[in-house]
């Protein structure tokens, strides 16, 4: 069974004393709905400069939740202004890094090979990647949707081991639907996670694909997760963007979703 996780991706929201305002509301909020870690893992993704501060929190209070990052750097070291490398995100305690973003390839040169390369770099430093996919709006209107996102998982996984590839999860977030509260239907999330198993089926065969967690994101939030769950035999969860960023409304989605 696929333990169904819970994603913030805070992007450039929060500095280092909100982080930690937010993290003690966010778990005692947790705390008081019984919130029972062992169902649903809840992670968050905060800027590389908070991520200090909530592991900080996390570890003097015992709290179950993960974290990671948002971006990472595909070399490990030297002349790299302002890059961040795997080996100083997993020694931050991170667990999980976002991979292609759809932000990220649209306002970084992010191309398929560097992303290949970051998804490299995390696996290395003994992290996951959160590889993220979705079609923009042109190509839903063309009906190549499914084609868009699986094309996209299988550009970057190609390369990759069992091993490797067991280790991913992957978001499917339609651009379309990224910040705009136009949620995908749950039967149109489900199709393009079910269309990105069985892809992962065939490279690879069940043990990975039945144990990678494939996740929608794209304007969830409290009132659209459980019908996005109910239906999503093939989704494992959630990667949250703004609703992520209200302490109440993220711990309902982890609820709902647990
Ligand atoms: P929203 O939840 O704000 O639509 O953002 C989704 C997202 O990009 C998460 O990575």
């Amino acid at each position: 069974e696929r333990k169904p996780v819970v994603a913030g991706n805070w992007k450039m929201n929060f500095d280092h004393l909100e982080a930690t305002y937010f993290v003690q509301k966010l778990a005692w909020t947790l705390r008081d709905a019984n919130f029972d870690f062992k169902r649903c893992e809840v992670t968050l993704m905060p800027p590389f400069t908070s991520i200090r501060s909530v592991q900080v929190l996390i570890d003097a209070d015992r709290l179950k939740l993960t974290y990671g990052a948002q971006a990472v750097s595909v070399t490990n070291q030297g002349a790299f202004t302002g890059d961040v490398s795997a080996d100083m995100l997993a020694r931050l305690g991170c667990k999980y890094v976002l991979v292609g973003h759809s932000e990220r390839r649209k306002y970084h040169p992010e191309d398929d090979a560097n992303i290949v390369d970051q998804v490299r770099a995390v696996l290395t430093a003994g992290m996951r990647p959160i590889l993220c996919v979705g079609e923009s709006f042109e190509e839903r209107r063309q009906g190549i949707e499914l084609e868009f996102a699986v094309g996209q998982v299988q550009d970057v996984i190609r390369d990759l081991s069992d091993k490797e590839a067991a280790h991913m999860l992957i978001a499917y977030e339609p651009v379309w639907a990224i910040g705009t509260g136009m949620v995908a239907t749950p039967e149109s999330a489900q199709q393009a996670a079910s269309a990105i198993r069985s892809h992962l089926n065939e490279v690879y065969g069940e043990t990975v694909s039945d144990r990678v967690r494939i996740l929608y994101g794209g304007s969830v939030n409290a009132s659209n997760a459980t019908q996005l769950m109910q239906e999503g035999h093939d989704i494992d969860g959630f990667l949250v963007g703004g609703a992520s960023l209200d302490a109440d409304e993220f711990a309902t989605i982890a609820r709902l979703t647990s």
